[in-house]
């Protein structure tokens, strides 16, 4: 199924697309959790419920005025670094022999055709298509042979960095560089995992202002999904709702010559074969 968060006549609603078309899951069945956190919590046994409504409700009577991320304000953004073995070579570093790991704070997350502020603050904003796993069911110490029960669907999403503040302060401010506000784009539809079969080996692709400047697929990931659950959750206890940003292709800004950064005016497109495209228009922050 593809399911999403936009805004409703008083506030965030979860819509499926049915034959092309938007519907609205609660016009049709009052009693199903009006969060998609809730309703993955519950996945894949809720799934009929779901689908019956998805099947009966109408279609909305105009487009989304408002696309949220699929998870509006997840608890935990997990980042991984240097996943794609070509990326890793741009950008200077070895390939890593266990994952590398960082985090967004949530207010970095914007839906579908939300704007990317450019801050005063840097100069180098980057850009990163990312595939984006959504954890349904939690869990602590989950094997890799069972992660992918874990996991409750994809979604398209964009890693935007500010290489000025992760590789030029003092330690690497990873964290810092990567958490500007609206540094999370995310959407527009989750696809749930029961649409997909691993390996999953999906071409992905950046568009910045019609030129394409990351082309590659999902197979070449260095570590696997179930791996990264596997090996995050040694750690930390996922929750449902939990996003997981895998990694980048090759081909971003400051691995060009000469550097192609983001500017005012930009449109980004995250494109994922089979999940969607994710769009969002690139705004300077100066004129606030
Ligand atoms: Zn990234």
């Amino acid at each position: 199924m593809r399911l999403a968060t936009v805004e409703g006549p008083t506030g965030p609603i979860i819509i499926a697309e049915r034959d092309g078309q938007l519907v609205h899951l609660h016009d049709a069945d009052t009693r199903l959790p009006r969060s998609l956190v809730d309703i993955l919590a519950a996945w894949p046994d809720i799934r009929p419920e779901v689908e019956q409504a998805a099947q009966r409700a109408a279609p909305l009577h105009a487009p989304p005025v408002r696309w949220y991320a699929p998870i509006p304000s997840p608890q935990k953004i997990i980042c991984i670094g240097l996943n794609y073995a070509d990326h890793a070579a741009e950008t200077g570093a070895s390939i890593p022999e266990e994952p590398v790991v960082f985090c967004k704070f949530a207010t970095t997350v914007i839906g579908h055709l939300e704007p990317i502020e450019l801050p005063r603050e840097s100069r180098q904003v980057d850009y990163e298509a990312e595939l984006v796993v959504v954890i349904g069911k939690g869990g602590r110490h989950i094997r890799a042979e069972d992660a992918w029960n874990h996991v409750a669907g994809l979604t398209c999403g964009h890693d935007v960095s500010a290489r000025d503040w992760q590789k030029g302060k003092p330690g690497g401010q990873w964290l810092l560089g990567k958490s500007f506000d609206t540094f999370a784009p995310m959407g527009p539809f989750l696809v749930t995992a029961d649409e997909f079969t691993p390996p999953i080996e999906l071409d992905i692709r950046m568009t910045v202002s019609g030129q394409v400047l990351q082309d590659s697929n999902t197979r070449q990931l260095i570590f696997t999904i179930e791996e990264l659950i596997a090996y995050l959750s040694q750690v930390v206890t996922l929750r449902p709702g939990d996003v997981l940003f895998t990694g980048t292709p090759p081909g971003v800004g400051m691995a060009r010559k000469p550097p192609r950064f983001l500017k005012a005016g930009d449109v980004a497109q995250v494109s994922i074969e089979r999940i969607g495209t994710l769009e969002n228009p690139v705004i300077s922050a100066d004129n606030d």
